[in-house]
């Protein structure tokens, strides 16, 4: 069968058909059934009480993924104050794979710092909710997403619980789906750690197989109960991240969703399905409506030139 593109995916009229299937049928993704926490491929230990907000995370980045060049150079530290944004935090784009932003708990007597990118899920709603399977998961932990596959539908934006990917609306003829990679093609594939990791002077970011990494976190707080709270981000929910997190202070009060619960996204998902299913099917629908209304301009188009010929034929 012809493989489904974009370009495919709006021309061909498989919208609706597309959209059938992802409703009829159980979708042959990898995170079908949850299976348990796994401790698979890599993962980054982030250590929040020794960040100190400096930026080279950011700018390792920027040069490993070849960004564009960032609208408030790296050294430049009033990014953190939040009227730069209208109140609110940074968060990641097209162009910006990873940011920090700023936080001050009541409790701390200094300013804590969070570095944000994609969490490289064990069972990624990104991936679960693309029917077309525009999304991996690499042996190595990497969730990578696929351009030549993808046909625009950004369920996946919607599906993920961390917001992540973004549309690459400066791309307008062919807009893509950007987000961290891991750094896979350049290094992790190679057994190399993230430029991120590698250039944070604090070592605040800790690289290494997953469930080693976890060992790590639980022996950091055991070491430490005066510093940490009692709880590793990521080693349970939404099914477990790569990216992993341990915080002095309440993972609540530096803008982590405690809400998520302990099961993948697919697993409430499917029972949404079943409820509201247009909710997660919108843009499937939005297509093949496009498609018929289109369609049916066609077709209203050759019956007033089928008209008027006959008009002046009479
Ligand atoms: S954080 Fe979002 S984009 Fe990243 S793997 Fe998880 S669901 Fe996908
Ligand atoms: S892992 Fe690589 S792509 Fe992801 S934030 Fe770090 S440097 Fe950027
Ligand atoms: S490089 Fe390390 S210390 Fe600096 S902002 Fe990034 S995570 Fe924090």
């Amino acid at each position: 069968m012809k493989s489904l593109n974009r370009r495919n995916f709006l021309k061909s009229g498989l919208a609706g058909g597309a959209l059938a299937t992802f409703l009829g049928r159980e979708k042959p993704a990898q995170a079908r059934e949850f299976s348990g926490y796994t401790n698979k491929g890599t993962g980054v230990l982030v250590d929040l009480s020794r960040c100190v907000g400096c930026r080279s995370c950011e700018a390792a980045c920027n040069r490993e993924q070849n960004l564009p060049e960032p609208d408030v150079p790296f050294d430049d530290f009033s990014i953190f104050d939040t009227e730069r944004h209208g109140g609110l935090k940074r968060r990641t784009s097209e162009g910006v794979f990873t940011v920090v932003n700023r936080y001050n708990p009541e409790e701390l007597d200094h300013p804590l710092f969070r570095k944000f990118q994609c969490n490289h899920c064990e069972e990624p709603a990104c991936l679960t909710s693309c029917f077309v399977n525009a999304y991996t998961k690499t042996p190595e932990g990497a969730v990578m997403y696929n351009p030549k596959v993808c046909v625009g539908c950004r369920n996946c934006m919607i599906a993920c619980p961390f917001y992540v990917p973004a549309y690459s609306y400066s791309k307008p003829l062919n807009p893509i789906v950007e987000k961290c990679i891991m750094c896979y093609p350049t290094r992790l594939k190679f057994g190399k750690p993230p430029a991120c990791v590698e250039a944070c002077p604090t070592e605040a970011l800790t690289f290494g197989s997953r469930v080693n990494v976890l060992k790590f976190a639980k022996e950091r707080i055991r070491q430490h109960p005066e510093i940490f709270v009692d709880h590793v981000y990521g080693e349970k929910e939404v099914g477990g991240t790569a990216w992993l997190y341990i915080s002095p202070v309440d993972f609540k009060k530096i803008g982590f969703d405690m809400n998520l619960g302990h099961q993948p996204i697919i697993n409430y998902v499917k029972s949404f399905l079943a409820t509201v299913p247009m909710v997660l099917t919108i843009w499937p629908a939005l297509f093949a409506g496009f498609y018929r209304l289109a369609n049916r301009k066609d077709g209203l188009k050759k019956d007033n030139n089928e008209g008027a010929r006959e008009e002046s034929q009479s």
